[in-house]
Order: structure tokens, then sequence, then C-alpha cells
């Protein structure tokens, strides 16, 4: 298959457009490592983690450079967040891995309980485009600390990094058959991989709609699921705010990464009192921006992963004018230059007039789009950000801590960030509530979904 540049809107490079047979190899070859990978000292698996960090830290440049290319990032993202964040996912497992405990329990003198955590077997991981190395090793560390052995799929739209990361796992030492890489569509690769009987759990990150449809495929076989899906984030701004950080933070939030991030803060409300004056300077910094070549160092905004992409989040615009959307800015195609003339750029939009519960802002979008709503009171507010079938993130603005805690309580999220965006720790647990997760990433939860827990009950006399 053909793998377009955003960015230029030209074919660069092709792609294996493998199918079930490929699936079907790769899991046997999966099954064959199993035994051995499992039963390495937990010391040893460490290590080999610890060496692909290290290798991905040292590639960090060509990294970065195919990750631009392949998603139409910003080089400057790829560079400072995606590839680095890659690097310590398997830092962090070869690590947590080596402090991951199970439990006892002990009835009296004479019965002990104590818990085993082994590996599942073979396990499948699904990755999407929009932080295409970051979200797949995000994956792979925790599957292959625990003992498993992977059969990883990216997505078709950026596979360059993970065929990079095939590279680097062979320079490793990775033993043979333990991490399989297969490239192509979901439709194929990812359906064959998900119904594939001896594949034992499916961590998948993606739409919410291609969640639903695995997890009615693995239902009849009760497959081991964790599903990380949309989002469609309440960013909720109260007068009293830390104005200047909320307004900086809001503006990233909004736009970090082509607003191509399941985490980005998509609905903005904002208290009564400042909603003109912190509209009008969101969008006086949001003209400010720059929408460039993604390889360009002045670059702020790059291309959309897709021209499907593109059509699909200019239909929203389009769907916001006829909901009565007021465009403050943007709402366009960007037209660049040269060698990016047929690149999928958008304009950042910023959109107000809009009600809560209307389409535009009940679906995910998914690109530089968000929309500015006033609110009077916080009950109101609440209602309005659990309003949505998502419940993903959420970020809350003010001084007032109670306040903040009163609605981190209330807020439908997986997620809350009070005065702040986008932090993360890698031990806290990662994912969304209702349509937007089942499960948990992040910390011991992943160590815990890659294993089964099994008890063994002894008892030690009469
Ligand atoms: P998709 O759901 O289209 O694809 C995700 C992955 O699933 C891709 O590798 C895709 O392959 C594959 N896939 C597609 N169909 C199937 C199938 N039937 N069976 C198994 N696998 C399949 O999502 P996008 O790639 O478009 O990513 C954007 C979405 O991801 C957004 O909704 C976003 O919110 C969400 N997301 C969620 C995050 C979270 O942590 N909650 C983080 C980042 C993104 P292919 O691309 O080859 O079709």
């Amino acid at each position: 298959m053909e793998n377009i540049e955003p960015a230029t809107g030209l074919c660069y490079s092709d792609v294996p457009d493998s199918d079930r047979a490929d699936v079907d190899a790769a899991v046997s070859a999966a099954e064959r490592a199993f035994p051995a990978w499992s039963n390495a000292t937990i010391e040893e698996r460490s290590r080999v983690l610890l060496r692909i960090a290290d290798l991905i830290d040292e590639n960090l440049d060509d990294l970065a450079r195919a990750e631009s290319i392949d998603s139409g990032k910003p080089l400057s993202v790829a560079t400072q967040v995606d590839i680095p964040r890659a690097a310590a996912n398997f830092q962090f497992y070869s690590s947590a891995i080596q402090h991951f405990f199970s439990e006892s329990h002990a009835m009296g003198e004479h019965v002990l309980n104590y818990t085993l955590r082994l590996p599942l077997g073979v396990v499948g991981c699904i990755s999407p485009w929009n932080l295409p190395l970051y979200l797949f090793t995000w994956k792979i560390a925790p599957a292959l600390a625990a003992g498993n052995t992977v059969v990883g799929k990216p997505s078709e739209l950026t596979p360059m990094t993970a065929f990079m990361l095939a590279k680097i796992c062979k320079q490793a030492d990775l033993p043979e058959g333990v991490l399989n890489i297969v490239h192509g569509q979901g439709t194929k690769v990812g359906q064959s991989l998900v119904e594939h009987p001896n594949v034992r759990a499916i961590s998948f990150t993606g739409g919410t709609q291609t969640g639903a449809q695995i997890a009615k495929t693995v239902a009849p076989s009760f497959k081991k699921v964790s599903l990380e899906m949309g989002g469609k984030n309440p960013n909720i701004i109260f007068a009293d705010c830390d104005y200047e950080k909320a307004l900086a933070t809001t503006l990233r939030s909004s736009f970090f990464n082509q607003g191509e991030v399941c985490l980005s803060g998509s609905r903005i409300f904002v208290e009564q009192p400042i909603f003109e004056k912190f509209t009008q300077d969101l969008v006086a910094r949001t003209k400010a921006l720059t929408v460039a070549d993604p390889l360009n160092e002045r670059c702020d905004l790059g291309a959309l992963v897709s021209n499907a992409h593109l059509e699909k989040v200019l239909s929203y615009i389009e769907l916001a004018r006829q909901e009565g959307g007021r465009i403050l800015t943007g709402g366009v195609r960007a037209r660049l230059k040269d060698r990016c003339e047929a690149g999928f750029f958008v304009e950042p939009t910023v959109i107000e007039g809009l009600s809560h519960d209307c389409r535009t802002n009940q679906e995910e979008i998914f690109g530089p789009v968000v929309t500015v709503m006033p609110f009077v009171s916080e009950d109101e507010v609440l209602g309005y950000a659990n309003s949505t079938a998502y419940g993903l993130s959420a970020s809350v603005w003010s001084e007032n801590l109670t306040r903040c805690h009163r609605l981190a309580n209330q807020i439908q999220s997986g997620i809350i960030w009070i005065n702040c965006w986008m932090i993360r720790d890698l031990r806290t647990p990662f994912g969304g509530m209702k349509q937007s997760g089942v499960g948990r990433e992040g910390g011991f939860e992943a160590l815990k979904f890659f294993t089964e827990a099994k008890n063994v009950c002894i008892q030690l006399g009469d």
C-alpha cells in the first residue's frame, strides 16, 4: 500500500498489505518464543527493555524525523514528546517489573494464600496514528516486561517508526519471535489478530467505533481486552483562575499536535465574568500560531494525518456553521506553498455560539477545532461537562481548590487535571469512563492487565 506524507500529500514509501496468513505466522512465532521469554528472569527481561530504551534515545533524531514525516506532526513535537516518551515507556517498565509484586493472605496460622501473577501468553497490541511510537510502546513495553510475547499492529497510516523499532529490538538482542510487528489494514490485520484463538488478550487504542467492534468480536471467547478510545474533553475555566496560565495552557490543550490528541480539551467552558475577554485573548493567540511545514523549526501546527481526516475535520466545521456556530478564527483549509502545497493543513479554529448538546459539542472531531461557551454556575457547567457519551479527561481552572476537588469528584472522566493539562506520571492509572475506555493502562495497572492472577491456597496443618 502507499504511505502518504501528510505535509505533501505524496506517496513516499510502501507499506506491506499483510493479511490473515501473516498474522498466523506472527502468532506462531510468538508462541514458539513464549516459553523461553516468560521463563527468563525479570532481570534479563529488564536489561533487554533498557537496551531498547537506550537505543531509542540514541536514534532520537532519526526517529523524530521519521515520525514527523509519517504523521504530519511538527518535528519539534516528535523530538520533544513522542520519541523521548517512547524511550521512557521502556525505561519505566524495565524498572516497574522489578517492583511489581503479588499478594499473600494468611488465614490465621494454618492457612496461607499466595497469588501468582503469570504472563498470559501471546498478546495483541493495536495502536493509532496520532502518537504512533509513543502509544505503540505504551502497550508493548508492559506486555513484554510481564513475560508475554507480542504481536503488534501499528496504524497503517503511520508505520515507519514501528518498522524502525523492529530494527532496534534486533540490535538490542530481543530474542526472535518475542515481538512481531505486522503492518497492514485494521480491517484485515487488526481484525485477524483480534479473532485469533491463540491470542490471549488485546490492548487497543483508537476510535470508539473500532473499540466496539473489537469488544463484539472478543465477547464469545472471553478474551481479555483493554480499550482506550475517544474523548470530548471539557476545559472548565472559572473567573478566579490564574488567568495567564489558564489561557496559555488552553491554547496548548486545543492545538498541540493539531488537536489530534485523545486528551485535547475541545470544549472550553468559561465563567461568564471573563468569557468575553478570555475568548478574545484565545482568538488573538490562536491567530498568532504558525501552520507550517512540520519539518520547519517555526511550526506550531503541522498537517493532519490524511486527506480523509482533513475532510472529516472540515465537515465538522461545516456542521458547526449549520448548527449556528460563529467561526471566530480559522475554519478553513490552510494552503501552504512549495513542497507543502498539496498537504493536509487546517487553520486552528475557534467557534462560539453553540449549545453544549449540539453534535459539534458531542462528537469527537480530533482536529484543531475547539468551541467556547459561557457558564454561570458550578452545577450548570458540571452538567455540560458530563453531557457527552465520552469520559476521558477534563481540566479545571480555579484558585479555589475546594471547588476543584468537588468537581474532580463529580466529573465523569478517568483523568482530571487541576490547573494543568497533560502532566503525566507513568505510575498513575490512565484511561477513560463511559465510551472512552474499558480498563486502565499505566503503572501496575498495565502489568496486572498483562498477567493472570492465580491464587494458591495451602493448608499448613490441621
Ligand atoms: P482507529 O480506531 O481507526 O484505529 C486504531 C487502530 O485500530 C489502527 O491500528 C487501526 O488500523 C486498527 N483497526 C481498525 N479497524 C480494526 C478492527 N476491525 N480490528 C482491529 N483493529 C482495527 O483509530 P485512529 O487510528 O483513527 O485513531 C484515532 C482515534 O484514537 C481517536 O478516536 C482517538 O480519540 C483515539 N485515541 C485514544 C487514545 C486514548 O488513550 N484513549 C489515545 C489516542 C487516540 P488502521 O489504521 O490500519 O485502520
